[in-house]
């Protein structure tokens, strides 16, 4: 097992949740949005820059997943309602996103840096985003938008695992765990996602293009936005982005 570097207690659970070890700083705080299709690869090169240049992975699709396995009981009305939306591959409503991000304010200002994946998603959450960061006084370095073709998508979508317990992200054929449906990294239970069914990844991809795509151009208008061809290995990926992000 390779050791997990750092559990993201805070972001996952919220409330009073401590992470396992503090962020591993190396230097300013770097703090980048992943914008792309689901399925180009955005926590994949999430956690290659978060081991290169620092910053925690903060997935708006992860927290969900894992407010999922607290169980029925525990789940407020907005989150079961968030939780059937996302299973049918639909957005999840701003109000409940937005709310989710303000309850975890403090993972923004992470002294290791930030990789925001997944969020924001709308031109609304865009806009709040915007707005809570300058009343936070924090600025984004940019906004690195991953591009893929749809085929590819499909098949990276379709064969998709992830740890139910770290969240870590596998592959069945490009990147499968040592030890089949056993993480690697924490030993967890590694699982297909309900939305990785193909009904749901076509809603999902219509989602995308109706609602996220036109944040590029948000973004381009700040002079935020960073496109990078997320074609090929996920090293030759990480390599093309440290090259963008070398050049910004
Ligand atoms: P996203 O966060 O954008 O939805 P993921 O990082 O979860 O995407 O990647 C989707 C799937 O594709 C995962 O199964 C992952 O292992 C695989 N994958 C990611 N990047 C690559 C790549 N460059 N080449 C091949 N497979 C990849
Ligand atoms: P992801 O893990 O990023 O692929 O997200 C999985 C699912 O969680 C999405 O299909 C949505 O249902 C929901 N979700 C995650 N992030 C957001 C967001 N920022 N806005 C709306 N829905 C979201």
């Amino acid at each position: 097992m390779t050791e997990v570097l750092n559990d993201r207690a805070a972001w996952l659970k919220s409330g009073a949740a401590k992470c396992s070890k503090p962020p591993a700083v190396k230097g300013p705080p770097r703090r980048y949005i992943l914008l792309g299709p689901p399925g180009a690869g955005k926590g994949t090169q999430a956690e290659l820059l978060a081991a290169r240049i620092g910053g925690c992975q903060l997935s708006t699709g992860d927290v969900f997943r894992a407010a999922k396995n607290t169980g029925a009981a525990s789940q407020s009305p907005a989150v079961r309602t968030a939780l059937e939306a996302m299973a049918k591959g639909e957005l999840v409503q701003d109000e409940t996103v937005l709310e989710m991000i303000r309850e975890r304010l403090r993972c923004l200002h992470c002294g290791g840096g930030i990789l925001l994946d997944g969020f924001p998603r709308t031109v609304a959450q865009a806009e709040a985003l915007t707005a809570l960061l300058r009343q936070q006084k924090i600025k984004l370095d940019g906004v690195l938008n991953y591009e893929l073709p749809l085929a590819t998508i499909v098949a990276r979508l379709g064969g998709r695992r992830i740890c139910q317990t770290c969240k870590a992200v596998y592959h069945v054929e490009n990147q499968p765990p040592a030890t089949p449906e056993v993480c690697d990294k924490c030993g967890g239970d590694v699982i297909q996602r309900d939305d990785d069914q193909p009904e749901a990844i076509r809603v999902r991809m219509e989602a995308y293009e109706r609602s996220t795509l036109p944040l590029t151009e948000y973004y381009r208008k700040q002079g935020l936005l960073r496109t990078i061809s997320a074609a090929g290995s996920p090293e030759e990926v990480h390599h093309r982005t440290l090259t963008v992000l070398a050049q910004a």
